[in-house]
């Protein structure tokens, strides 16, 4: 496997902060490696949006070696 490289890992822990988007059909994808990430908390939802926890599985992946949680953001309509 490639070394990946600071900026990308420093863009993807951004995007994991920031919330990535929820499908209620294929779930949410980890913003490193693009496998469904398993939930492990979810929020009421406020309004129109519900966040979620998630956490990467894939064992070849930065976000799961890391155990970095990965948020998404359901938006009703
Ligand atoms: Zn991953």
């Amino acid at each position: 496997m490639a070394r990946p490289s600071v900026t990308r890992i420093a863009q993807v822990k951004e995007q994991a902060a920031a919330g990535v988007d929820y499908s209620p059909r294929l779930g949410a994808r980890c913003p490193w490696c693009g496998k469904r990430a398993r939930i492990y908390a979810t929020q009421p939802w406020i309004e129109l949006t519900r966040i979620r926890y998630h956490r990467c599985e894939n064992g070849n992946c930065v976000l799961a070696a890391t155990g970095i949680s990965i948020k998404s953001i359901e938006v009703d309509g």
